[in-house]
């Protein structure tokens, strides 16, 4: 098996009908891009930059990360390379940073809302990202975003910083992608609206799963709550997608659902433009791809999307990939 799929590493990622879609990986550190390209990636979905953060005394420099960034970029070679400024709180602590414990972690003071009322952090990353953008294809994601405002004082900032930049007679990248991470259901439900002013979407399912299920995904006992196939989950990417694509804006997943063989062949129909996962599922998503019709899996999708549980959807998908 490792062997075939070794065959499809410089191949596209295809369907049996013609329908080009982008494997992307998903980094959490530049050691991690020889993998990705090994696995013949397309790019890169999703860089986690809050590991640049975490494991240490102190907050990484502005310099610091502009050659984390700059590394990433260079190593892709032009290639899509989507950072998303940092995320902590949730699952993902900093000590250093000292913020108070809250009761509901998951639904706290993290991502975009801590960047926001922290610019002294925010600020840097942005400068060091803009930094980068001459090195190679970035585009820039803003995490856990849940109303329009956040989206829209993330960019001001990010375009006061580019300005200034750009005064001080650095040279910053003109194509320069910002989207932003559907991972909270206001935003799924108001994706019409985003789509108007991101240039993407990336849905991020881990957290976009537990939020609308209301079923914490470290909770062992709610686990059986946590439905990726779940038709209200389905309903949201299709949604998030048909916004998107009247706005003739992209959509990628960046959470787990996007490399799971079940997943992959309802995701295909619904249209996603881009998977994002980790570098070992790549070539296996590819084989999968090639082999289904995107046609026969629009039909597929559609029924799911009118099915009332995820048992129903599970067995459709088995009963087509059969
Ligand atoms: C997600 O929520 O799906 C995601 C990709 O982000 P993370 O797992 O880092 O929260
Ligand atoms: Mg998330």
């Amino acid at each position: 098996q490792k062997q075939i799929w070794s065959t499809l590493k410089n191949e596209q990622s295809i369907s049996k009908d013609g329908i080009q879609v982008e494997l992307a990986a998903n980094i959490g550190s530049p050691d991690d891009v020889r993998a990705v390209l090994e696995n013949g990636g397309e790019g890169i979905g999703l860089y986690r930059t809050e590991f640049l953060f975490m494991g240490k005394s102190t907050l990484p420099s502005e310099d610091e990360q502009y050659k984390a960034y700059k590394t990433v970029l260079e190593a892709m070679n032009g290639k899509p390379v989507i950072v998303r400024t940092l995320d902590i709180g949730g699952d993902k602590e900093i000590d250093y940073l000292q913020l108070p414990e809250e009761m509901n972690p998951f639904l706290g003071f993290r991502a975009i809302r801590f960047c926001l009322e922290n610019e002294h952090i925010f600020r840097p990353q942005l400068r060091a990202l803009l930094r980068a953008s001459v090195h190679g294809n970035l585009k820039i994601m803003f995490p856990m975003v849940a109303a329009l405002e956040e989206f829209r004082q993330a960019k001001g900032i990010l375009l006061e910083e580019k300005n200034a930049l750009q005064d001080e007679g650095v040279i910053v990248s003109p194509s320069i992608e910002v989207g932003i991470m559907v991972e909270i259901p206001s935003t799924a439900v108001l994706a019409k609206q985003f789509a108007k002013e991101v240039d993407f979407f990336s849905i991020g399912t881990n957290d976009l799963i537990q939020y609308t299920m209301a079923a914490d995904r470290m909770n062992e006992r709610v686990a059986y709550l946590y439905q990726p196939y779940h038709p209200a989950i389905l309903n949201l990417v299709h949604q998030v997608i048909e916004a998107a694509h009247n706005e003739g804006k992209w959509v990628g997943m960046c959470g787990e659902m996007a490399e799971d063989p079940l997943a992959i062949p309802l995701l295909l129909g619904l249209g996603l433009d881009e998977f994002s996962m980790s570098a070992s599922s790549i070539l296996p998503a590819r084989s999968q791809i090639r082999d289904l019709s995107k046609a026969d899996m629009e039909i597929v999708a559609h029924d799911a999307l009118a099915m009332g549980t995820a048992e129903e959807v599970v067995s459709l998908i088995k009963s087509k990939l059969k």
